[in-house]
């Protein structure tokens, strides 16, 4: 292959290709990333850099790890891919047991698609095909909560947050749902028992219409990293079954130990009807997600008037990425992972701490291996990000948020400088 200086694939790049949420010509800075191994991405420059961003929260056991990179091998050489439809293979039958031995008992029957916008939107499909399945062919709207983030695709996008979700660029085609307020009790803090009473209303009333709830267990993401309490996860539950409205928990992002517990449900000890993973699936190394349900809406979905449920991805099962899921989830789970996390966590709250007394900050919050700084106005990421990347750190702040959820492998040195380096670039 032909070898660019580092200057020409920039101005190739610029000219060319979209990266997320960007304009072309692109109007922020690019840095061109050669190679990454353990906690550090090496840039073209040479300049290492401590990620703390685990690239989007799904390289959870860093870059180049070993025992990933072997199962790739050994997997690229026997069977990259074949399609799913009338084939089966063990990469996707193993890393399903996988899943099932983690997963609540009850959801026992899988999707396997290729990334997490997809896997919702199957999640939406699934709660509305199961209530047509019955006849209840009005329940085909959604409950979701304001500053909620479910991905890009349309369904997706229909249930992300109303105002910073992009709602009104594509309001003529996107489908109308129902949310509810951001939930106001804080993780950690008191319950206010008046925080659900709002979903309560919409539900009661428009139950008849409401195929499922969706929403982010306990972390709200993208739509603005704010952490509530495990009892607005629970009462929600008790008014799904009371109303017979569905509940899909998105673990996209909380999958996988990141907030403490494998999936953040089990701070609230529910268990949803349809569950979405993605992300760190596969540690990071290749597009995959799952959507998991029970064996009745499965079954029930299956005998109503399509017989089947209507999706089939073309690289559905991806035997590559399954066998690196598979092996991400061993290595996990012979990590003692769980005590790591509480490692991770104390030194970002130590860490972080001092960045409450900056100018302009408004809150600074952790849980489990997810540290976030909120200042009071947007910042400027452009000028932020260089000051990061001179302390030695990848980060990508995004409107009032500083946060970081690293690889966990990353070390207690790696951390301090971490959070040393947001301190520093946020006081000047
Ligand atoms: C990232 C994310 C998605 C979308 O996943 P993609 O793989 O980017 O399509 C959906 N839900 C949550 C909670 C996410 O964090």
């Amino acid at each position: 292959m032909q070898t660019l200086t580092t200057e020409q694939l920039l101005n190739l790049d610029r000219q060319h290709i979209w990266h997320p949420y960007t304009s072309i010509p692109a109007r922020h800075p690019l840095y061109p990333v050669e190679s990454a191994s353990g906690v550090k991405l090496t840039l073209a420059d040479g300049r290492e850099l401590i990620d703390g961003m685990a690239s989007w929260w799904s390289a959870i056991h860093g870059y180049n790890e070993p025992r990933l990179n072997a199962a790739a091998h050994r997997q690229i050489d026997i069977l990259p891919h074949v399609m799913f439809g009338g084939l089966t293979h063990s990469p996707a039958v193993e890393l399903v047991e996988r899943l099932l031995a983690i997963t609540p008992e009850a959801l026992n029957r899988v999707f396997l698609c290729d990334s997490g916008s997809v896997s919702v939107e199957v999640a939406l499909k699934m709660a509305i095909q199961y209530w047509q399945a019955q006849g209840k062919t009005a329940k085909s709207r959604f409950l979701a909560l304001r500053g909620g983030y479910h991905g890009d695709t349309f369904g997706a996008m229909s249930v992300c947050d109303p105002v910073n979700g992009m709602h009104h660029l594509f309001s003529e085609v996107l489908p109308q749902n129902f949310f509810a307020p951001r939930p106001q009790s804080r993780f950690g803090g008191d319950w206010v028992a008046d925080d659900i009473n709002a979903a309560e209303t919409i539900i009661a009333e428009h139950a008849g219409q409401i195929a499922a709830v969706i929403l982010e267990p306990i972390v709200q993401g993208a739509g603005g990293m704010w952490f509530y309490h495990p009892n607005y996860l629970s009462e929600m539950r008790k008014l799904c079954d009371r109303y017979q409205v569905l509940l899909i928990a998105d673990e996209i992002a909380t999958g996988f130990g990141r907030s403490g517990r494998l999936f953040a449900c089990e701070h609230a000890g529910i268990v949803p009807d349809i569950l979405c993973l993605g992300k760190a699936l596969t540690g990071g190394y290749l597009t995959l997600a799952a959507t998991l349900t029970t064996e009745n809406i499965a079954e029930t979905i299956s005998a109503g008037e399509a017989g089947c449920f209507m999706h089939g991805p073309t690289f559905m099962g991806n035997p590559l990425a399954c066998s690196v899921a598979a092996a991400s989830i061993d290595l996990l789970l012979d990590s003692d992972w769980q005590a790591n996390i509480v490692r991770i966590e104390q030194r970002l709250t130590t860490g972080l701490a001092p960045c409450r007394n900056l100018p302009g900050v408004a809150d600074v919050r952790v849980l489990g291996a997810i540290g976030v700084v909120e200042m009071r106005e947007a910042v400027d990421v452009p000028q932020l990000q260089e000051k990061l990347i001179e302390h030695g750190v990848w980060l990508r702040p995004f409107g009032r948020l500083v946060y970081t959820m690293p690889p966990y492998i990353i070390t207690d040195e790696q951390l301090n400088a971490l959070t040393t380096a947001v301190y520093r670039s946020l006081a000047g």
